[in-house]
């Protein structure tokens, strides 16, 4: 029996966790979960399982809610996030946040003996060294629950590491995969949140637009696996069927596939080494997809992912530059204050002008993060 603190419980990952834990009542239980402004789905939550431990967003909902529910422990923002994950009857975590804000939990869970899986691509990204350092040093499991990755540490099972050249990480191509880069510069709101495969939050649909997304996978990739960066490819693969492969040395493509059903990753996050049903999950019928195709990616049309690239291997502080730069720049394009092409805009004189530290500790991390947030913040007052 796994018992499992959940961060980001409202958001799809956090849902579809709870149908899986839903689903396998006799693995699973549910200790703790934390929410941020969804606070509807705190109700809900409860209502199916009575918790002793939430977080929530704000100090104001945390003192409305400990009225109604006098036997829960509520706890609010940052700090309540780290209460949560040092809770000592857990011993996995979660973690479904979206942006940099999961790295400190990460990291504090991984101090406090919990196994992770990770959904929050950011803690790697921005502090992938000190990450996989801390997972060392305190012998815990960290097993990836974004589908691509998944799909790498499926096909790795059974395969010796020393005999792997190459991980290739399918990518749909966003929802401007057929755009010319001119066509770019007027795309609305409403176009970039439709993605063409599948339905996700907000701030990873305009990430998948932009192909950050595939680039922060590539720089979680190389975390993960420990593979350095002129061996991770990205290959467009517009049917998404092919969740991502591996080559080894003796000229083996190794394909995870299957329909794009997030449940997956994060049922075998949780099970692994173990597999277990997938309840109402749906195999993927390959005689009625005809045709699968690949494609490389144009760089040109999509240079942020090349800036991750470069970003992942000059490290230093230079990913949590990147990040913080896109993440207030895609929160900027989301309320409609800049234009689609303006979030690698933004990004660019970000990583220009913000000093490069090769040596950055975590404090210096955090303290680009801070940094980074107010410089582009200032650039979209002056506006840039
Ligand atoms: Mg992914």
């Amino acid at each position: 029996m796994k018992k499992i603190i959940l961060l980001g419980a409202s958001g799809s990952i956090g849902t579809q966790t709870l149908d899986v834990i839903g689903h396998h009542p006799d693995h699973y239980e549910l200790i703790a979960f934390s929410v941020g402004k969804r606070i509807e789905a705190v109700h809900k939550i409860l209502a199916k399982w009575p918790v002793k431990y939430v977080c929530v967003g704000s100090y104001e909902d945390q003192k409305l809610l400990e009225k109604q529910y006098p036997q829960v422990h509520f706890t609010s923002g940052d700090e309540g996030l780290l209460e949560l994950v040092s809770l000592e009857e857990g011993d996995w975590v979660v973690n479904a946040l979206v942006g940099f804000v999961g790295l400190r939990p990460t990291l504090c869970a991984i101090e406090h003996h919990k196994n992770i899986a990770l959904a929050n691509k950011e803690t790697l990204v921005v502090g992938g060294r000190f990450v996989r350092e801390s997972i060392e040093k305190y012998q815990v499991q960290l097993t990836p629950i974004d589908s691509e990755h998944s799909a790498i540490f499926q096909c790795l099972q059974g395969v010796r590491r020393s005999d792997v050249d190459r991980l290739i990480i399918t990518a749909s191509g966003g929802s401007f995969r057929d755009k010319k880069r001119d066509e770019l510069a007027n795309v609305t709101v409403k176009e970039a949140l439709s993605h063409p495969n599948w339905q996700m939050g907000a701030k990873i649909t305009i990430d998948s637009a932009t192909l950050m997304n595939k680039g922060f996978e590539v720089i979680e990739a190389h975390y993960l696996f420990d593979m350095d960066y002129d061996h991770i490819d990205v290959l467009i693969h517009r049917e998404s069927i092919i969740h991502s492969l591996i080559q080894t040395r003796d000229t083996a493509l190794l394909a995870q596939m299957g329909t794009a059903d997030m449940r997956l990753p994060i049922q075998y996050a949780l099970s692994y080494p173990n597999r277990d049903e997938l309840v109402n999950g749906e195999v993927c019928d390959l005689s009625a997809i005809h045709a699968l195709h690949f494609e490389k990616v144009d760089v040109e049309r999509f240079p942020l992912l090349k800036t991750a690239y470069d970003c992942g291997r000059k490290e230093g502080n230079a990913c949590a530059v990147l990040n913080a730069a896109n993440e207030v720049a895609v929160g900027a394009f989301l309320e409609g204050r800049i234009a689609f092409l303006d979030i690698e805009k933004l990004i660019m004189k970000a990583l220009e002008n913000i000093e490069y530290k090769s040596d950055a500790s975590l404090e210096d991390i955090y303290k680009t993060d801070t940094y980074t947030r107010a410089y582009v913040n200032d650039l979209l007052k002056g506006g840039f």
